[in-house]
């Protein structure tokens, strides 16, 4: 199976320009033969002409959407989202989830990407007060049951689910292997009791969390990731393209 990974450029970089630069500079780079998935979420302000460039092997996803057309603001709708080319969304990033989006709101947004057939990215994490706590479990899953609330299981199969703790975020921290594993296992078994075993196993389970190329491949191999979740280091060309050729 091929390894996912995301790139999420989050409020960057700051001119079209440079976004195009970024952009074709990481496609040049990318081997003939290599075994990714890739999918780079920028600014909305890009989507349109980065879909434009991406061709076959780079698809292009958003970093939030809204839940309806019509009158809301500053907002952008799924519609939109794929009027314009964009494949998949991150919902419920914890920068996100800092700006008040609950998991009521990420419940929205997942429902209103899967009726535009955009793939949700749905983002999961304890914050480093939580894991003290040793509330870390408990979070996960409430956030997986009230963010896939009402959401079938034809439809769950598509999403991709990103385990991102708060506390490794930006910050160069690393969650260890083994605690990776433990909790790939336990979003695997809340998704085996919401649904079923069989299901549980097809969703993608991806980490994210200060990845950098020497530390990747413990995530796929040691932790059973499906992918990663790159934020920083997706932003420097020549790192993200020797994360890319690794496999
Ligand atoms: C992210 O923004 O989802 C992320 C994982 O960022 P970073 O890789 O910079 O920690």
């Amino acid at each position: 199976m091929k390894i996912l990974i995301i790139a999420n450029w989050k409020c960057n970089p700051s001119s079209l320009i440079c976004a195009k630069k970024l952009f074709s500079d990481i496609k040049k780079g990318l081997q003939e033969k290599q075994n990714t998935e890739i999918i780079i979420c920028p600014p909305f302000t890009y989507i349109h002409d980065l879909s434009v460039m991406a061709g076959k092997k780079i698809k292009i996803g958003a970093q939030n959407v809204f839940w309806e057309e019509g009158t809301h603001t500053g907002e952008v709708s799924a519609k939109m989202l794929k009027n314009m080319g964009c494949k998949y969304a991150i919902i419920g990033h914890s920068e996100r989830r800092a700006m008040g989006e609950t998991n009521e709101l990420v419940n929205k947004k997942i429902k209103a990407c899967l009726a535009q057939k955009i793939i949700p990215i749905f983002c999961i994490g304890e914050s480093s007060q939580e894991k003290e706590a040793e509330e870390t479990f408990q979070v996960l899953q409430t956030q997986i049951q009230e963010g896939l609330e009402g959401i079938s299981r034809n439809q769950v199969e598509k999403i991709i689910i990103a385990y991102e703790p708060l506390w490794a975020i930006g910050t160069g921290k690393n969650c260890a292997y083994d605690e990776a594993m433990s909790i790939n296992l336990v979003i695997k078994k809340t998704l085996a009791k919401t649904y079923n075993k069989g299901l549980s196993k097809k969703i993608k389970i991806i980490y994210g969390g200060s990845i950098n190329f020497s530390i990747i491949e413990g995530y796929i191999k040691e932790s059973m990731m499906d992918g990663v979740l790159v934020g920083g280091a997706s932003l420097k060309a020549k790192e993200f393209i020797a994360i890319l050729n690794k496999f």
